[in-house]
């Protein structure tokens, strides 16, 4: 393979692009990485300070293919533990279990708020067996199933606290990839006899490196590569994409001009589309320009205090707490925390630029500080808080509003035109990948690379309707 002398230049190093460069790095290829940030793994990626190791937001390993955890295992060298999944859902001044269980959550509502879901679920179940409506919106699908009341206090709240947009305009596709469960019924089945496949959100544990945060993965990857002869640039940002003739020529970065015979995209495709500015035809990028993503605000408070609850993660859907959800380091790896002390990180989502966006930290850690009083913590004194640091991550969710899908594929289309190209990963592709989703999508495009598979097989991955919360 060495001798092909194939040159495959890959841009971006989160888990897509990290994969990809060790899938063709172990088969002899000449590889080069450029990230704009100063490690690798985007999303994934994790930081340290004073002792401390966080993530952005809480990440927990799951997959469907038992041999994809194998091999992560066998790369961070056995250090992938198993972990049992804690986590929650705070409404109406109480704590359910998260996912959902259907009984707890329908019966342990004041029983004239459990009578009408039940009325409300029953009615929609008719209308349902009588005449299926189309699903255009989230709102549409989740009401037809689940009635309208269930909608209104179990998904309405939290789906538009994390959107910023009305339910009514988020497409259906975003509800059939998230929820699981078709039916009152099914969710009751799925919940008390686990019977059928097992959907994700139901996984009762997953994987997380035993050492270093979520972000060892990528990290790891990145130093197999390096040993592998390959090069990973970081603090090198993509700028400019050069065209000719339909292939990529060159890709200047860091005030750098890189060429390569193949060039693997995983930025997100609005940045994807800007750099290659007229180049790129007018659908293009009228349709890249009309792409959002949700940003989030991560909080972390350092605390010297033991711990605060030993949930993974609790979700606060209601709008009079700013956050959206938190977590505790610690509580995926005693390592993440020194003795004694743990890190609480809040996701606030928002919208580059927004008030929050541009909140100071002092502001955005006493809003912090409020939420968890009001969840019933016992109250942080300033001579407990260590530290305060937030992260402003920009891309986080791609939102699919009404009419995503056609703009997706109108970009998508004119990035097949190109010969020597291939986008993969969460931002490039606008679709909601887990880590393990990037991770395959990245060695699938490796295998592409290496004529064992095709180009196909890595865009289908975390494709279609299915569920995969
Ligand atoms: C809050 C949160 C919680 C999550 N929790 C989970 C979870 O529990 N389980 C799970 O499986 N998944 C989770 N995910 C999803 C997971 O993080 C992603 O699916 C995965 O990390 C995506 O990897 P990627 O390589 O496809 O994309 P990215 O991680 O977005 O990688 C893209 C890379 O490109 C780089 N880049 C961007 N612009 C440029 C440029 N101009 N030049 C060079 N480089 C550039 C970025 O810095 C980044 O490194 C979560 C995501 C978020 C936001």
């Amino acid at each position: 393979m060495r001798r092909m002398g194939k040159h495959i230049l890959i841009l971006g190093g989160g888990l897509a692009g990290m994969s990809c460069a060790l899938g063709c790095a172990r088969a002899g290829l000449r590889v080069t990485v450029l990230e704009r940030e100063s490690e690798v793994g985007g999303l994934a990626r994790s930081f340290s300070q004073d002792g401390f190791t966080f993530d952005f937001g809480p990440h927990r390993l799951f997959s469907q293919q038992p041999e994809l955890i194998r091999e992560l295992g066998e790369l961070l060298g056995g250090d992938l533990t198993q972990r049992d999944r804690r986590s929650r859902i705070f409404l109406k001044g109480r704590f359910f279990h998260y996912p959902l269980r259907v009984g707890n959550a329908i019966f342990s509502m004041p029983p004239l708020t459990t009578a009408r879901i039940l009325l409300d679920y029953g009615a929609a179940k008719a209308r349902y067996l009588v005449r299926k409506s189309p699903d255009r919106s989230f709102e549409d699908w989740v009401v037809s199933r689940f009635g309208a009341t269930l909608y209104r206090i179990f998904f309405q709240q939290y789906t538009e606290k994390a959107w910023g947009i009305p339910c009514a305009t988020i497409s259906a596709d975003w509800a059939s990839q998230r929820i699981s469960l078709l039916s009152l019924w099914d969710t009751f089945v799925k919940s008390v006899w686990k019977r059928g496949d097992q959907p994700r959100t139901y996984a009762s544990s997953f994987h997380y490196p035993r050492t270093g945060g979520i972000g060892r993965i990528a990290r790891t990857m990145a130093a197999e590569v390096e040993r592998l002869g390959g090069t990973v640039r970081c603090a090198c940002p993509v700028e400019a994409i050069r065209l000719e003739n339909g292939r990529v020529t060159s890709v200047r970065a860091g005030g750098e001009s890189f060429s390569a015979d193949e060039v693997i995209s995983t930025l997100p495709i609005t940045d994807f589309t800007r750099f290659l500015g007229e180049q790129a035809p007018l659908e293009a990028r009228r349709a890249a320009a009309a792409l959002t993503f949700r940003a989030i605000v991560f909080v972390y408070l350092f605390l010297d205090r033991p711990s605060l609850s030993d949930d993974h993660w609790i979700y606060l859907p209601e709008n009079r707490f700013l956050s959206n959800r938190l977590c505790e380091s610690r509580n995926f790896s005693e390592h993440n925390a020194p003795p004694q002390k743990t890190v609480v990180c809040a996701e606030v989502t928002c919208a580059v630029g927004d008030e929050i966006w541009r909140m100071g930290d002092e502001e955005l850690s006493a809003k912090v500080r409020q939420d968890l009083l009001n969840l019933g913590f016992a109250a942080i004194r300033p001579e407990e808080i260590l530290a305060v640091r937030t992260i402003r991550a920009p891309e986080c969710y791609p939102i699919y509003d009404i009419g995503y899908k056609e703009r997706v594929e109108a970009v998508l289309r004119f990035a097949a035109s190109i010969s020597n190209l291939l986008p993969i990963g969460r931002s490039a592709l606008f679709r909601y990948n887990n880590m393990d989703h990037s991770v395959d999508m990245g060695l699938r495009a490796a295998r592409a690379l290496l004529g064992q598979g095709s180009r196909e097989e890595a865009l289908v991955v975390a494709s279609g309707a299915q569920y995969f919360g």
